[in-house]
């Protein structure tokens, strides 16, 4: 079942590459693996996914305990800082920061451990439905200038949600604001080379839009019911 999946989505993911004149390389496929037991994780792994992402501190935590290094985890829902310390060791990315106070926290545990974090900053370019994420221009530049500051944390990009529709062009709009905002920030300075977009119904968007990071989960391990 996940083989077959993950074979009929990697046809689709070189696909979108390969009509959006991208190299295939430049797209990382992370599993969300979220609810899903480490059983399902071990046949994906088996499969040749390396990169999994969940959305719960302790689960990642408890999840990434059995694995040796060969996985990369992603940590992409939201996070309270009172549990950064389950995920400060096994995740390589950190994909939803939107405060300061998160970005101290992230940068205390790190330093702890010896760590330099990868983060990336969660924009809400739909300003609807979802709570999370800065929801303007002038709270995320101003949330970059601040985690430039932090020794133990490294920016590395920009994470968005699509909002929840099947109007194509919304969600094209939200995937091409994110970019141009990364454009932006690298125009004056910063060095973002991550563009965390694209789920199971809106990836091939996310592909043309420039997305670096895709984070599917249903169309490799099914429906979460
Ligand atoms: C669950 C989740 C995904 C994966 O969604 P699918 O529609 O199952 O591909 C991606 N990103 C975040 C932040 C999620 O919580």
């Amino acid at each position: 079942m996940v083989a077959k999946n993950i074979h009929i989505l990697e046809e689709r993911i070189s696909s979108a590459c390969l009509s959006a004149k991208r190299n295939r390389n430049e797209v990382k496929l992370i599993a969300v693996s979220k609810t899903y037991p480490v059983s399902e994780i071990e046949n994906a792994f088996k499969f040749g996914l390396v990169d999994f992402g969940e959305n719960r501190a302790q689960e990642l935590n408890q999840k990434s305990e059995l694995f040796d290094g060969a996985v990369n985890w992603h940590f992409i829902g939201h996070l309270q800082t009172n549990k950064v310390k389950y995920v400060i060791k096994p995740a390589e990315y950190i994909h939803s920061v939107e405060s300061k106070k998160l970005a101290d926290e992230i940068n205390l545990q790190a330093e702890k451990i010896g760590k330099i974090q990868k983060i990336l900053l969660e924009f809400n370019a739909s300003d609807e439905e979802s709570k999370y994420g800065l929801k303007n221009e002038y709270d995320l530049f101003e949330l970059a200038e601040y985690c430039k500051g932090k020794s133990n944390i490294k920016l590395a990009g920009l994470m968005t949600m699509a909002p929840f529709t099947d109007d194509q062009k919304i969600i094209r709009q939200t995937f091409s604001k994110v970019r141009e905002l990364k454009e932006k920030m690298n125009n004056e300075g910063f060095e973002l080379n991550e563009l965390s977009m694209g789920m199971t119904n809106d990836f091939e968007i996310a592909i043309e839009e420039g997305s670096t990071m895709l984070r599917i989960g249903t169309a490799i391990f099914g429906d979460r019911g």
